[in-house]
């Protein structure tokens, strides 16, 4: 395994790979690896000749210098993750490379970065959006992937992809989640003993609403309510927003009333406990309530 810390370093592996024709999947992170992470490295094992990991924790997705200096980071145990899940280059993104001083070219998908986390951290889907960008250009993947537990993420990433005219596949991934249903984050680790104790009722409370909608509740605004009544009883936990929304638009569904067909409802949170940011979601299709759980190992990074 490759451990390079220059971009041009890595476009020269890339380049080399695909005038081989060999297939390069891709898994973009701020690092602080965890279970949700390897479940996209271990997919791409499976898809693709070769797997490349970036781990730069990018400062312009950040709204908070405390977030971003209180964020996990471990590079040495995260390069092992990788080594031990047979991934072949690890980029350590520098901040000169990305965003060196003066710049100014920014990337920026519009009506679906405006609501949910957009809304409340001004600036982040466009850090988001231009190293996403960047690090297609540097790896040129021919896949990437990505995780629904940050579906809004997933959706801007996917829009981006198709009218930049980038010639990758996004691949979505489900959430990974403990087995008490709390998602996967490198945050949960900053969890208090008390606040771990309650986050897991953020996710039952989103698997009731889901199945409140399955079972026949059209009107969002009363599903909203339940999630905000639900929300109330979980000690220690401010809302930044609880939303309900179509999952393909990310937009309010004409009015208010839910439809699962296609790609269905998405019910939406985002909490902080403390200083720690928490979000989570499920999807409501014909199908039923997909929350995207499976057996994560305990813990965040
Ligand atoms: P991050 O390092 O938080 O930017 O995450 C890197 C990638 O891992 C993103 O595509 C996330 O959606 C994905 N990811 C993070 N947590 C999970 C999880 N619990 N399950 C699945 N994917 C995840």
């Amino acid at each position: 395994m490759k451990v390079l810390r220059r971009s041009s370093k890595a476009a020269i592996w890339s380049e080399a790979y695909r005038r081989s024709a060999l297939s390069i999947g891709f898994v973009p992170t701020l690092g602080g690896l965890h279970e949700g992470h390897l479940s996209l490295v271990r997919q791409a094992r499976l898809e693709c000749d070769r797997v490349a990991v970036s781990i730069y924790l990018n400062p312009s997705q950040f709204n908070s210098d405390e977030d971003l200096e209180s964020y996990p980071c471990d590079l040495d145990a995260d390069i092992e993750s990788c080594r031990a899940e047979g991934v072949d280059l690890v980029l350590l993104g520098q901040q000169e490379d990305f965003f060196p001083e003066n710049f100014q070219s920014w990337v920026l998908v519009e009506d679906l970065a405006r609501e949910l986390c957009g809304a409340g951290r001004p600036g982040h889907f466009r850090g988001v959006c231009t190293v996403v960008t960047q690090l297609f250009h540097v790896i040129r993947p021919h896949r990437a992937y990505f995780g629904l537990k940050d579906f809004q993420q997933a959706k801007i990433v996917k829009k981006l992809t198709e009218e930049l005219l980038f010639d990758v596949e996004i691949c979505l991934m489900p959430t990974i989640r403990s087995q008490d249903g709390l998602a996967l984050s490198s945050r949960n680790d900053r969890l208090t003993e008390t606040q771990r104790a309650a986050a897991p009722a953020l996710h039952e409370a989103l698997v009731e609403a889901g199945n409140l909608i399955s079972s026949g509740e059209t009107s969002a605004k009363a599903v909203k309510e339940f999630l905000l009544s639900r929300l109330a009883g979980v000690a220690g936990c401010e809302l930044e927003y609880v939303e309900v929304l179509s999952a393909a638009t990310l937009g309010e569904f004409p009015g208010q009333v839910l439809n699962t067909s296609g790609e269905g409802v998405l019910v939406a949170l985002a909490i902080i406990f403390e200083e720690v940011r928490l979000i989570d979601n499920i999807q409501v299709q014909d199908a039923g309530v997909s929350d995207q759980v499976e057996s994560g190992s305990e813990g965040g990074s």
